[in-house]
């Protein structure tokens, strides 16, 4: 018979189940389960408990109902719990309450159905009233769980209760829950009753075994219930894992002032300090503190209250995360005096937070630099790069009284948007209109979390920093604030108020989830310094150095055996510059092109195009020649003893001249007002494009071709390279230039171009007497090129893969137009895991990718492989860019640290493991999925300025 069931003391059995491995541990008794479970080993006081397994759930799931000995299992386990607690199920005389709560593997907090107080009936709250001698806290207890059975397991709304006891209130004259005295409260359990009968056609059940039963079976229908869902989607969570149920012996923080309950974070979950940060509430239960709807108190102000239970709280936790060597997320309830923990989890947090806490432990020794390294996620490094406002714009928003309000700062960052108060709404205008959505709440519940999802801010006006709002925020990295408590949200006439100001659903606002700030309007934002992220330069500064380590990987003779250097696409020196402060080790690539379209370069550009003859070409060039060798020469400067891979002009002619229809349309114009000064420039202007039109032009007259068909452009480029790179030398400058040719198809066109441009090079070196080493290579983008790198190779002595045209050639895609129709189809219908203009299509492309470095290095062992397609910077194609033998991935400077952690951690992943048995393709099925978007990548803004 299948084990469902586990007790307290059970720690052992669980382990030798599942092997022992702490994670498959959490597999089968959910992350709560293995807390508790771990806890009462360790001697913390944790009330007697039992856990359901996953397994059970996924049974349950598949049967739609109990799998045969479950029932008699948590029977035979309640006793147990009986036992230990000294207290019987049921038994008006002395009886025991069970909470029974959700436990996924992985924490999907307030997600999934939670019930409180199960065994209380009419005949065992008469019984603990004359037990406790409290009818206050008895009732109070007994018509939570009528509350909770009724929305949780029966289905009813939460306004079919809320509104009784809120005209209740009104009638006595309440304000507040705490004014409710015994009787109100039974009076609250009579109306609860009535408002299951009136729902349901039957009572609220008096068989506390029944009680349990629907509790547990409500649990695991929880796991499939619409927000549990839309969670793991948000965090690809797996549908299969299921939860555990845990069900635990009530102990009580409502029983008096003298009782309290509440959460803590072991170090700060927004900044990483190292400072216990927590609430509590006296006389309140569970929920309470974490729904954030009563202001709870810092958990400091219990070391005065209560400090016994203060200090052996401290000391608890203190231990457990020693023990876990990370943040814990605990609960804990304070009974007459006695501290019970409830729970003890890794706590979520911010991006900052979670660098800090790593750095802090590697640096105290409690973990290695690796698993500091490991611990963050190149996503929340992206989050510590997004953009903060302007601390200026800051001031003359407040000087020009700007300032809204202010509450908790609960997550940090900026956000500017559209103010909206209900979760569906925000969730909507996010994604029909693409608006940018601020969300606002009084406080947020689970079933909000879609909207928070959706939305660039969120900010409440009740709640804490451990509310639910905040620690969702934290994990997703939106930028939250809560508690603004002047802020007046009237959800019926959908404004929010502030004395006499007022905002509307739709008002624009800022929020500024660091300082705790809301300011009306929109106000601007810059990116933030890395160099002021001390602990994130440390951080890289040990990813940098696992990455370099020698025989990390284990390859062929030839092929690199540290981990994949990060350098950048930069065309600018002052891109180069960001690229270097933020850790590239060379540039992998600088379209040159870019540097034509200045505005007092372009015309020349236009001559040179325009000009019929050779010589009239090679004069416009030479215009331009002083302007190149300056750009180079600044990048060779920003980049002193670096690698400089440049790139020879790429885009086909008419991408520099006016479009043929603003031509036609200015001639028109001219001819007919009878204009005749510069007519006949223009027409001869509009001939010209006219000839130069391609049906196809990404397949037409570019790259090498163009070189090929004009070679006086790039024999001017070559020239005003080596000429920068041999004045940069004379200055003492280390150059380590690299020519990359776009585009090439078959090895004839290199045997064509390359001899001629390496003789333009061996010439200025002669000329300018100096000599540095420089390399010739070219761009694998086409996939006969990846098929024919054996020969490529003789050749060129670098690849450098331009994935965004490798992938609309080898699948045929456009890059200008897939993205923005039938591949968001593809990917929904799952005919496509990915958008692979984002992520390098393993299977397809990057097969052709490791083609081409197997062959190429067959003929040339030390060719030295890059990528420079915008999937360089994207973890998931770093990660098969390591395992295939890249040197290096090239990207834009501000994805730099990204991929700098992502490299760390694909070099740690495949430490020893030989490349081959790393790359073996998987043929993986793609997953269908609900939702999903497809997100438009750089070459999309690339395009739109090449079509300017
Ligand atoms: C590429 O094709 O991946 C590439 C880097 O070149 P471009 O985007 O300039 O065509
Ligand atoms: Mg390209």
């Amino acid at each position: 018979m299948t084990k469902w069931v586990y007790l307290y003391n059970e720690v052992k059995e669980v382990e030798k189940a599942t092997g022992g491995d702490w994670d498959d541990v959490k597999g089968l008794v959910g992350g709560k389960g293995a807390g508790l479970l771990d806890m009462t080993r360790a001697g913390v006081p944790v009330p007697p408990f039992f856990t359901v397994t996953t397994q059970a759930c996924n049974a349950y799931q598949k049967a739609g109902k109990f799998p045969p000995g479950l029932w008699a299992q948590e029977l035979a386990a309640l006793k147990q719990v009986e036992k230990k607690a000294g207290k019987k199920f049921g038994d008006p005389n002395n009886p025991l309450l069970v909470s029974c709560r959700s436990g996924a593997k992985f924490s999907m907090p307030g997600m999934m159905d939670t019930v409180l107080n199960i065994g209380l009936t009419d005949e065992t709250a008469a019984g603990l009233v004359k037990l406790s001698g409290n009818p206050r806290f008895v009732y109070d207890s007994y018509r939570r769980l009528v509350e909770m059975f009724g929305t949780v397991v029966l289905g009813i709304p939460d306004e079919a209760f809320e509104e009784p006891l809120q005209e209740y209130k009104t009638r006595k004259g309440y304000k507040l829950d705490v004014e409710m005295k015994a009787d109100d409260w039974k009076e609250m359990v009579r109306a609860f009753r009535e408002v299951v009968k009136k729902h349901q056609g039957f009572d609220f059940p008096q068989d506390p075994y029944k009680q349990l039963e629907l509790a547990t079976e409500a649990v695991f229908k929880s796991w499939n219930g619409k927000r549990a869902i839309d969670y793991r989607r948000a965090t690809n969570i797996p549908d299969d894992l299921g939860t555990a149920v845990n069900i635990v012996t009530m102990v009580f923080g409502n029983m008096g002032d003298d009782s309290g309950t509440g959460v803590a974070f072991t170090r700060n979950p927004s900044t990483g300090d190292r400072k216990m940060m927590g609430e509590y509430l006296l006389n309140a239960q569970g929920e309470d503190v974490v729904a954030g709807i009563r202001n709870a108190d810092p958990i400091e102000n219990l070391k005065t209250k209560m400090p016994e239970a203060y200090n052996q709280f401290m000391d608890i936790t203190a231990k457990l995360e020693k023990h876990y060597k990370d943040m814990q997320d605990v609960e804990f309830t304070i009974e007459h005096r006695k501290l019970w923990m409830l729970q003890t989890r890794v706590g979520k947090r911010t991006a900052k937070s979670a660098v800090k806490i790593a750095v802090d432990m590697a640096n105290d020794g409690l973990i290695t630099k690796e698993e500091a390294v490991k611990r963050v996620t190149p996503d929340q490094v992206d989050t510590m790069l997004h953009p903060q406002f302007d601390d200026q714009a800051k001031k003359n928003a407040e000087k020009a009284g700007s300032l809204f309000g202010k509450g908790v700062n609960a997550s940090p960052g900026a956000a500017v948007g559209q103010a909206y108060f209900d979760a569906d709404l925000a969730e909507k205008m996010a994604k029909e209109q693409k608006q940018d959505v601020i969300m606002v709440r009084p406080f947020t519940k689970p079933d909000d979390v879609h909207g928070m999802i959706a939305a660039k801010g969120v900010l409440t006006s009740e709640g804490g920093a451990t509310s639910h709002a905040a620690v969702v925020a934290r994990q997703f990295g939106i930028p939250c604030i809560v508690g603004a408590s002047a802020i007046k949200i009237d959800l019926e006439k959908r404004v929010m108020v502030v004395g006499e100001t007022k905002v509307k659903e739709g008002d624009w606002i800022s929020v500024d989830g660091t300082t705790g700030n809301v300011y009306i309007g929109k106000i601007p934002m810059s990116a933030p310094s890395l160099e002021e992220q001390t602990e994130l330069m440390t951080l890289l500064k040990w990813a940098d150095e696992i990455s370099s380590r020698p025989n990390i990987r284990v390859a062929p003779k030839g092929w690199p055996t540290r981990g994949l250097q990060v350098w950048a696409n930069a065309d600018y020196p002052k891109d180069a510059q960001r690229a270097r402060s933020y850790g590239a080790m060379g540039i992998g690539l600088c379209r040159t092109e870019h540097m034509f379209f200045e505005p007092e370069r372009l015309p020349i550009v236009q001559r040179m195009i325009l000009s019929e003859t050779s010589e009239g070409r090679t004069k416009a060039l030479n215009e331009l020649l002083p302007y190149q060798r300056k750009d180079f020469d600044g990048l060779f400067d920003a980049m002193n003893g670096l690698p400089v891979i440049i790139r020879l002009i790429d885009p086909p002619l008419h991408e520099f001249m006016p479009s043929e229809e603003a031509l036609l349309e200015e001639v028109i114009t001219m001819r007919v007002k009878g204009e005749t000064a510069g007519l006949a420039e223009k027409e001869k202007m509009l001939n010209a494009v006219k000839g130069m039109h391609e049906s196809n032009p990404m397949m037409g007259l570019r790259g090498v071709r163009l070189s090929i068909y004009m070679p006086e452009i790039v024999e001017m480029q070559v020239r005003a390279i080596f000429e920068a790179a041999a004045d940069c030398t004379n200055r003492g400058i280390v150059v380590k230039p690299e020519v990359m040719i776009p585009l090439t198809g078959t090895v004839k066109e290199l045997e064509w171009i390359q001899p001629r441009l390496e003789r333009i090079a061996s010439a200025v070196m002669a000329e300018k007497k100096v000599k540095f080493p420089y390399k010739f290579g070219t761009m694998i983008e086409i996939p006969r090129a990846a098929v024919t790198a054996a020969e490529i190779a003789e050749h060129a002595q670098f690849f450098s893969f331009g994935t965004n045209d490798l992938t609309q050639m080898t699948f045929g895609y456009s890059r200008d137009d897939a993205e923005r129709n039938f591949l968001v189809t593809y990917v929904e219908q799952g005919i496509l895991a990915k958008n692979p203009f984002q992520t390098i299509d393993r299977d397809g492309v990057g097969r052709l990718m490791k083609m081409a470095i197997d062959d190429g290095r067959s003929t040339r062992p030390e060719l030295e492989v890059g990528i420079c397609g915008e999937h360089g910077g994207d973890p998931d194609s770093i990660e098969w860019c390591h395992i295939i033998g890249n040197n290096y991935v090239s990207c834009s400077p501000f994805r730099v640290p990204i991929a700098r952690l992502a490299a760390a951690h694909v070099a740690l992943k495949y430490s020893g493991k030989t490349a081959k048995k790393a790359a073996a393709p998987k043929a993986k099925k793609p997953v269908v999925k609900a939702k999903s978007k497809v997100k438009k990548t750089a070459s999309k803004a690339k395009t739109a300025k090449r079509k300017k």
